[in-house]
C-alpha cells in the first residue's frame, strides 16, 4: 500500500464546486493515493473583506502539503480586489505555467485534426503585477514589469521541458518591435539561452502573427514561450480551437511548490447547471499525480477519459451531432469515465506513464556580469492642462544646476520643441531632463523636483531616472525624439 499524498484542494467559485467533485469522484474510484486538506478561496472570502480572496490560514495548508488542486474563482471587478490567482502564483513562486492543448480528432470537433501545443507561460511578472495608478484626471496607467531573471527561468524551463518531453522545438512569442527593453530582453535571452540548445530547432513570431498563426496552423507548434499576458491569452485560443476550453489542464510550477487547475474561469453564466465540462480540472489532476509519483493512477484514469471521448460521450460544450453519442451532464460525464476505469481507448494510443515522467525540472539562472550604472537624467512627469509650447518655454528657463529641458513627450510622442499640431495631448506630461555632459546625483533631481514646484508650480507625478548601464542607454527614446 502506497503512502497518501496530503494535497490543498479548493472548491472555487461558479462552475468551480461541480468540477472539483466531479474530479475528486473519480480520482477517488481510480484508487488514487491522497487526502486532501480544504481551504476557502474567492467570492466568499472576497466579500469577507479580505482583498487577497484567500485567507491567511489558507497559506498554511498550502506550505504544508506544496500541492495544490485548485477550482477557478471569480475575482470580482473594480477597484480593491487583488487577483487570488495572480497572488498565489507569486507567494507560492510558481514561476512556469504550462498549458498543454491537444486536439482529439475525429471523436471531438475541431477546427484541427492535427494539434499538440504546449504553452509556457511566464507567470509572475509583466502586466499581471498588477501595480496601477491614476496620475490625472485623464490618465490611468500599469506597469509591465519585466526581469532577467524571470525571464531566464522561464526560457530556461521551456527548453528543459522540451528536452525532458521529447519535443523537438520551441517558439518565442514577444512584442520587441514595440517593446524593445521589456519583450526584447526576452527574446534576446530566448535567443541566447537557446544555443545552449543545439538539438532543439527554435524560432520567433511577433505575437500578433503568432496568434493568429497558432489559431490557424497550429501544427507549426511544439513547445511555445512567452510573456504573461501573451500566454494567458493564447492558452485560451489553443484550448478553444483545439475543441474546447473546457478541456485543458495546466500545472503551475515553481521550485517547491506547484498548483494544478483548469485554464478556463468559473463561467458563471453556466454555473450550477450540471452542464460544465470537468475534464479541464481531471487533466489538470493527472498532470498532479505524475507530478505526486502516481503514475500508474494516473494513466489510469487518462486511459479511461480517452476512451469516455471516444465513445462520444461529451458535455454540452464539446457535443456534435454526427460526432458524439451522448450529450451528458458534469456528473454524467464523470460517471462515465468512472465506468471505464481499466479500459484503455480503442483508436488513440493508450497512455503509460511511469516514475521517470515526474520530471524535476531544477532551473539555475546564471550570475551576469555588474555593469557601470550612471545617472544621466531623469522624466518629471507633470499633471497639467494646456498646450506644449506654454510648459516648455516656462521648463527651459528654470534655472536647475547641471540638468537641462531636452523635451515633453505627451502619449510617448515628442511634442516639444517643435511639436505637431495635429498630436492630441492629455494632462500627462513626460518631461524629460538630461545631464550635459556634467555627473549628476539623486540630488540634483531632488533640487530639479523642488524648483518645478516651487517655482514653476507644476504637480509633478512621478518620476523615472534615466541611466546608462555601461555605457549603454538604460531608457527608451520619445517618438520623434
Ligand atoms: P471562463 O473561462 O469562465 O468562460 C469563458 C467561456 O467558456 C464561457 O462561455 C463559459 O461558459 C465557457 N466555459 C468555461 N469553462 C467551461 C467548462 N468547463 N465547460 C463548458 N464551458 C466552459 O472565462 P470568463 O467568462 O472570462 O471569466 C469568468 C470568471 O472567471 C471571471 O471572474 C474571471 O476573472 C475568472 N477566471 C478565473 C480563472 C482562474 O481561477 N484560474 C481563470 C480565468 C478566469
Amino acid at each position: 500500500m502506497t503512502s497518501k499524498n496530503q494535497i490543498t484542494i479548493a472548491y472555487g467559485d461558479g462552475i468551480g464546486p461541480e468540477i472539483m467533485n466531479a474530479t475528486l469522484n473519480i480520482l477517488e474510484k481510480a484508487g488514487a493515493q491522497l487526502e486532501y486538506d480544504e481551504i476557502e478561496i474567492g467570492e466568499k472570502v472576497y466579500l469577507q473583506g479580505i482583498s487577497a480572496g484567500i485567507q491567511a490560514s489558507a497559506w498554511d495548508s498550502l506550505k504544508k502539503t506544496k500541492v495544490f488542486l485548485k477550482s477557478p474563482i471569480t475575482t470580482p471587478q473594480g477597484g480593491g480586489f487583488k487577483s487570488l490567482n495572480v497572488t498565489t502564483r507569486k507567494t507560492l513562486g510558481l514561476y512556469a505555467n504550462v498549458r498543454p492543448s491537444k486536439s482529439f480528432h475525429p471523436y471531438v470537433a475541431t477546427k484541427h485534426p492535427v494539434m499538440d501545443v504546449v504553452i509556457i507561460r511566464e507567470n509572475e511578472e509583466d502586466l499581471y503585477t498588477g501595480i496601477e495608478y491614476q496620475q490625472s484626471q485623464e490618465v490611468v496607467q500599469c506597469l509591465k514589469i519585466i526581469s532577467r531573471p524571470g525571464c531566464e527561468k522561464i526560457v530556461r524551463y521551456a527548453f528543459e521541458y522540451a528536452r525532458a518531453y521529447g519535443r523537438k522545438k520551441v517558439t518565442c512569442f514577444s512584442k520587441d518591435n514595440i517593446m524593445k527593453m521589456t519583450d526584447g530582453l526576452f527574446h534576446k535571452l530566448f535567443d541566447e539561452i537557446g544555443k545552449e540548445y543545439p538539438d532543439i530547432e527554435k524560432d520567433h513570431w511577433i505575437i500578433d502573427i503568432g496568434a493568429a498563426l497558432l489559431a490557424d496552423k497550429p501544427q507549426m507548434f511544439d513547445v511555445i514561450v512567452t510573456l504573461n499576458l501573451y500566454g494567458d491569452i493564447i492558452s485560451d485560443i489553443a484550448a478553444q480551437v483545439s475543441g474546447s476550453v473546457g478541456m485543458c489542464g495546466s500545472a503551475n510550477i515553481g521550485e517547491n511548490f506547484a498548483m494544478f487547475e483548469a485554464i478556463h474561469g468559473s463561467a458563471p453564466t453556466i454555473a450550477g447547471q450540471n452542464v460544465a465540462n470537468p475534464s479541464g480540472l481531471l487533466n489538470a489532476a493527472i498532470m498532479m499525480l505524475v507530478h505526486l509519483g502516481q503514475p500508474a493512477i494516473a494513466a489510469k484514469i487518462n486511459n479511461a477519459w480517452l476512451r469516455t471521448i471516444e465513445d462520444g460521450i461529451h458535455t454540452g460544450d464539446i457535443y456534435k451531432e454526427g460526432i458524439s453519442s451522448k450529450k451528458v451532464g458534469t456528473k454524467e460525464f464523470a460517471d462515465a469515465v468512472i465506468e471505464r476505469l481499466g479500459q484503455l481507448p480503442q483508436q488513440s494510443a493508450p497512455i503509460t506513464f511511469s516514475l521517470d515522467d515526474k520530471k524535476d525540472l531544477k532551473i539555475k539562472t546564471k550570475t551576469y556580469p555588474v555593469k557601470t550604472k550612471t545617472l544621466v537624467g531623469v522624466d518629471v512627469f507633470i499633471d497639467w492642462k494646456g498646450n506644449p509650447e506654454e510648459i516648455g518655454a516656462k521648463l527651459q528657463k528654470l534655472n536647475v544646476e547641471n540638468l537641462k529641458l531636452q523635451l515633453i513627450t505627451n502619449g510617448g510622442v515628442k511634442v516639444f520643441p517643435g511639436g505637431n499640431v495635429e498630436t492630441s495631448c492629455t494632462d500627462q506630461w513626460r518631461c524629460r531632463f538630461m545631464s550635459q555632459g556634467e555627473n549628476i546625483s539623486n540630488q540634483h533631481i531632488v533640487n530639479l523636483l523642488g524648483i518645478i514646484h516651487d517655482t514653476g508650480g507644476y504637480d509633478f507625478i512621478k518620476i523615472e531616472n534615466l541611466y546608462n548601464f555601461d555605457d549603454v542607454r538604460g531608457y527608451s527614446l520619445g517618438q520623434g525624439e
